[in-house]
Order: structure tokens, then C-alpha cells, then sequence
């Protein structure tokens, strides 16, 4: 019995124990491994990113099925009475079936609604004269209608958000099985469901998506960089299509941290694509609307890109 996948990855943690210990000390970023990535010692001490109960690696000893299927998680039997949504096989068709239902998951922090990414930086307000250096990423959006499904056609207002990509890069791991309504979209879905790969760009999308890619250079075509010169960061993409970019200037991917020693690395965006040349780009994007991806999430998303 396979779990098809859904667990994209574990905790490893050789001091923890299910039956005893803080799932809120379990998740921790740097505890995140990929199935590629499971080495025999760390069998037995591999936990799920939902119910916290052992993970195995399946199969065992090898990266593959025979049928060529990349190895996945599965959970113990023995704790098959532990409810995890990860478990199941069928696809997560998350419905808020009541108003109580929606409003419970957006106060859990299941649901998040977007109602647009920043496209300005917004500075917090200086209070009691020590300047707060952390950029504002997320704030309160407007009331948005939201449908509810157990009626058609009924909807309700909850409260959305105005956020950046930023803030999903920040805890990858937790907010992959979050469910996100993006702007445009009519319907939340788990974050893993959401990111769209640049490998798989075949051509022009006006429908902006949340793409993830790894950056193969980053340059400014100039002897003498300036701030407003264009930095084209190169990122890989499949065999379609000639090349692909992220086109913004160079202060804006400086802020942050795209440049030159970020080879390897991923960056997170939410555009539509464009011609660039005889290849295609990402352009014009909002102050939130792209981030480099904390290093942490690197192997993540590798391992997203190859299943
Ligand atoms: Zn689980």
C-alpha cells in the first residue's frame, strides 16, 4: 500500500519520539529530508509533516520502483489509527463544505486566501524611535466572497490576505499542504498542487501561476552595473523551449539576494510568461511577487521537480 506521493517529505529527527514528543519541535526546517536523500540510519527516525507518526522510505534500498516510479514515504501500520490526512490516496479535494468550516481552517492557518501579491514594499511604521528593519510581507486584505460547497452557488464573505511570495518561501515545509486560494483561482489548494515547475514551460501563459525554477547564472549585460540595469537570472527549463528568464532590474533581484553566487539555488514567482527573444522570460513582477528560496528547501524542490 502506497501513499501515491502526497508526502513529499520528512522530518528527521533521531531524538524524537511520536508518542512523546512536541510536534512543534519535530517541525523544523532544517529536519527536512527528501526520499532521495534517506540513508539506513535514519530509518526509525523519520516522521510525517502531518501526524508526526514513523516514515518509512519505500523501496528501501533502492531510488526507484521497478516500474520506474521515484521512492516515496509511507507510514507505519502501526499507526494506522492516527488520522493523517497524507494517508489517503485519493487527491485532496479540500471543499468547505459550511461557512464554520472555512472560517475554522483560515483561523488555523489551513486556508489562506490571497487576494493579490504585493507589487510596492511597504515599510513598517517607525515606532518609539527604533527603526524595524523587517519588511512588511503580509497584511489584511478586503472581505472577498468565498463559495460555499455544500450550496450551490452560495458564498460567504471571509477575510483575504495581500501577501508575497516571500512569505510561502519562508516555511516551505509547513505551508506546502496549506490550501491556498490565489489570486484568480476559485479554488484553494494545497501549495505542492500550486507550484508549477519551469522545467515544464512549453510557450506564453497570460495566466499568471506560481512557478518555481533553478537559476543556471545571473547577469547584468554591463561593464559597469548600475541599479537600474537589467539582471537576466537564467533558469533551467525543459527541452521545449530554447531558454528561459527572470527579467528585472538589478536592484530588485539584489534585494533579494538573486545574483551571480546563487547558482543552484530557486527562485519562487508568481507571473504569467512572455516571449523573450526566440525563448520566453518572467518580467515586470511586483516587490512580492518574487523571492530566492531559502537554500533549506533547495533538495524540496528538486525532488518536486523530478516527480
Ligand atoms: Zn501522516
Amino acid at each position: 500500500m502506497v501513499d501515491t506521493q502526497r508526502i513529499k517529505f520528512a522530518y528527521h529527527d533521531a531524538n524524537w519520539e511520536f508518542d512523546t514528543g512536541d510536534p512543534d519541535a519535530l517541525r523544523t526546517p532544517t529536519k527536512i529530508v527528501v526520499a532521495a536523500d534517506v540513508t539506513d540510519e535514519m530509518e526509525n527516525h523519520l516522521f510525517c509533516p502531518e501526524c508526526c507518526t514513523n516514515l518509512t522510505k519505500s523501496p528501501k534500498n533502492r531510488q526507484r520502483f521497478k516500474n520506474g516510479r521515484v521512492a516515496c514515504f509511507v507510514h507505519w501500520p502501526s499507526y494506522r489509527h492516527v488520522k493523517c490526512g497524507l494517508r489517503s490516496t485519493k487527491p485532496d479535494g479540500m471543499n468547505f463544505a459550511t461557512e464554520e468550516a472555512a472560517t475554522q481552517a483560515l483561523d488555523r492557518g489551513d486556508l489562506v486566501l490571497v487576494h493579490q501579491f504585493m507589487t510596492q514594499q511597504l515599510h513598517p511604521p517607525e515606532t518609539s524611535g527604533t527603526y524595524n528593519q523587517t519588511p512588511v510581507e503580509d497584511i489584511d486584505g478586503p472581505q472577498a466572497n468565498f463559495p460555499i460547497a455544500r450550496h450551490r452557488g452560495q458564498t460567504v464573505r471571509l477575510p483575504t490576505r495581500i501577501s508575497s511570495v516571500q512569505t510561502l518561501c519562508r516555511r516551505l515545509d509547513e505551508n506546502l499542504y496549506r490550501h491556498y486560494q490565489l489570486p484568480g483561482n476559485s479554488n484553494p489548494q494545497q501549495l505542492h498542487d500550486l507550484l508549477t515547475p519551469v522545467s515544464g514551460i512549453t510557450g506564453e501563459d497570460d495566466r499568471p501561476k506560481l512557478y518555481y525554477g533553478k537559476i543556471m547564472s545571473s547577469s547584468v549585460m554591463s561593464a559597469n552595473p548600475q541599479p537600474h540595469h537589467l539582471r537576466m537570472t537564467k533558469l533551467e527549463c525543459g527541452s521545449q523551449i530554447v531558454d528561459f528568464y527572470l527579467k528585472q532590474n538589478n536592484a530588485s533581484q539584489e534585494s533579494k539576494g538573486i545574483g551571480t553566487d546563487k547558482v543552484g539555488r530557486y527562485v519562487l514567482f508568481w507571473s504569467g510568461i512572455t516571449a523573450n527573444g526566440i525563448g520566453y522570460c518572467a518580467e515586470q513582477l511586483g516587490w512580492g511577487e518574487f523571492a530566492l528560496v531559502p537554500d533549506l528547501y533547495t533538495r524540496l524542490l528538486d525532488d518536486l521537480a523530478e516527480a
